[in-house]
C-alpha cells in the first residue's frame, strides 16, 4: 500500500496524531486546508491539572500530565523548537473555608503532586486581588500550539507527506480494506477536522457540542511570572504581553469577536489583577467539544478503513498526546480503547439515523 494513513485536518489533533504515527514508522499523508478556521490557533494552549469553578481534578490527570510533559519535551528535541512553557498557576481563594479545605488536601498524595504551596492571607500576592490567600499549582503551563503546528507542517513537508488543500469527501472511494483518493491509496483515513466535523457525513452523527470562546491580548505594565486563574485566566507570554480568556458560548457559534465577550473578560480581569494594562488584541474560535466532554476516537461502525480523532473540547493540549498513542496501539496492535473515549459509545446514534 502506498500510504498507511491519510489524515484530514492538521490542527492540534491531526498534528499530534500524524506525528505520533510517523514516529511509530508508519507512512502518513496529511491534508489540511489553510483557508478553514482552526480552533488550535486561537487556543491559549494551557494545561492545568484542575478544572472548572470547583477545581475538580482534571479527568485522568495522573496519567495525562506526566505523559504530556515528556511528550512535548521529546517533540521539542526532535523538531528543534520550543513548545512547552512550564509556568506555575496561582488561584486566589475566595474564603477562609476554601483556604482550609485546600490546606488539608495538600496532604493527600493525589493532590499534593500538583500543588506547589498554599499561601495564607498574610502571604497574599501584591499583583493579584487575593485577600484570602491562594494556592500555587505546579505541572501547569502552556504549549505554543502555533509553533507546534508550523513545526509539524515542516516535518511533514520534509517527508513529502503534506497536501495543503481542502479534502473533498465525495471523491473518497471506500474499499473493504483500504481507501483511494485522487489516485493515492491508504490502509485507513482518520478525520481530525475539529469543529468542521459536522460537515463530514461519515461522522456527523457523533454529538459535537461546539462552544465558542474569545481571548484578549494585553500589554502589561509590569511582568507577571505565573498564570493567574479564577473566573478568567491571565497567561503571561513575555514580560509585557499576556493573553486573557476565555468565554464560553454555545449559542453564537460564529468565529467573530464580540464587544459583549470583551466586556465580560475585562470585568472579570479587573476583579483579579492589580497590574495596569492595555488591550492590544482580541480573537475568537470554536471548541470541538463532545456532549459528554470526552474525545471521539475510533473506527466507523460500518466502514473499517474510516476513523476519527476529535472532540478534544477545552483540553486539546492535555488529551491529544496520551490518546494519540492509545489510538495508535488500538489501530496497530489491537489494544482496546477505554470506553469513555471509544466512539462505540455512540454507535446507537448511527444506527438510529437509518
Ligand atoms: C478560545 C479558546 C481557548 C482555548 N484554550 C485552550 C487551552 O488553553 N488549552 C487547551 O488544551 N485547549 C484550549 N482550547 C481548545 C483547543 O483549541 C482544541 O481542543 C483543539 O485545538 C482542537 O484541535 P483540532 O485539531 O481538533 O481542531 P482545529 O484546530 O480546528 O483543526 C481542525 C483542522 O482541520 C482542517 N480541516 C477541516 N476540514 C477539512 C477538510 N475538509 N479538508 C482539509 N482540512 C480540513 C482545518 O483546516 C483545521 O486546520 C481553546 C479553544 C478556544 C476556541
Amino acid at each position: 500500500m502506498e500510504w498507511d494513513y491519510f489524515i484530514v485536518g492538521q490542527g492540534l489533533a491531526g498534528s499530534i496524531l500524524s506525528y505520533n504515527l510517523i514516529r511509530n514508522d508508519l507512512k502518513v499523508l496529511v491534508f489540511d486546508d489553510p483557508a478553514l478556521p482552526k480552533s488550535s490557533t486561537v487556543a491559549a494552549g494551557i494545561y492545568n491539572p484542575f478544572t472548572g469553578r470547583k477545581m475538580v481534578m482534571t479527568w485522568m490527570a495522573e496519567q495525562l500530565f506526566p505523559y504530556l510533559l515528556k511528550f512535548y519535551k521529546d517533540m521539542e528535541a526532535e523538531l528543534g523548537i520550543r513548545l512547552l512553557y512550564n509556568i506555575p498557576m496561582y488561584r486566589p481563594f475566595l474564603s477562609l473555608e476554601e483556604h482550609n479545605e485546600w490546606s488539608i488536601r495538600l496532604y493527600e498524595d493525589s493532590y499534593s503532586q500538583f500543588i506547589e504551596r498554599i499561601l495564607s492571607p498574610q502571604e497574599a500576592l501584591i499583583q493579584v486581588v487575593n485577600p484570602m490567600g491562594g494556592m500555587m499549582l505546579k505541572m501547569s503551563g502552556y504549549v505554543d500550539i502555533g509553533a507546534l503546528i508550523r513545526g509539524v507542517t515542516d516535518f511533514l513537508e520534509q517527508r513529502k507527506a503534506f497536501c495543503s488543500e481542502r479534502f473533498s469527501y465525495h471523491k473518497l472511494q471506500i474499499l473493504k480494506d483500504h481507501v483511494q483518493y485522487n489516485g493515492h491509496s491508504a490502509r485507513k483515513i482518520i478525520f481530525c477536522e475539529g469543529p468542521s466535523m459536522s460537515g463530514n457525513n461519515f461522522f456527523s452523527w457523533l454529538p459535537l457540542n461546539l462552544v465558542k470562546g474569545e481571548i484578549l491580548e494585553l500589554e502589561l505594565q509590569e511582568p507577571l511570572t505565573y498564570i493567574v486563574n479564577r473566573g478568567v485566566f491571565v497567561l503571561p507570554i513575555t514580560k509585557s504581553y499576556c493573553r486573557v480568556g476565555s468565554t464560553f458560548d454555545n449559542q453564537d457559534l460564529s468565529w467573530e469577536v464580540t464587544g459583549r465577550a470583551k466586556t465580560q473578560l475585562l470585568h472579570k480581569l479587573d476583579k483579579l489583577i492589580r497590574i495596569p494594562y492595555r488591550v492590544i488584541g482580541h480573537s475568537a474560535g470554536v471548541r470541538p467539544a463532545s456532549l459528554d466532554r470526552r474525545p471521539f476516537i475510533g473506527l466507523h461502525p460500518e466502514h473499517e478503513p474510516l476513523g476519527v480523532f476529535n472532540g478534544l473540547g477545552t483540553k486539546g493540549v492535555s488529551l491529544s498526546p496520551y490518546f494519540a498513542q492509545e489510538f495508535f496501539e488500538f489501530l496497530e496492535q489491537g489494544k482496546p480503547l477505554i470506553k469513555h473515549v471509544a466512539i462505540s459509545r455512540y454507535f446507537s446514534l448511527y444506527y438510529n439515523k437509518f
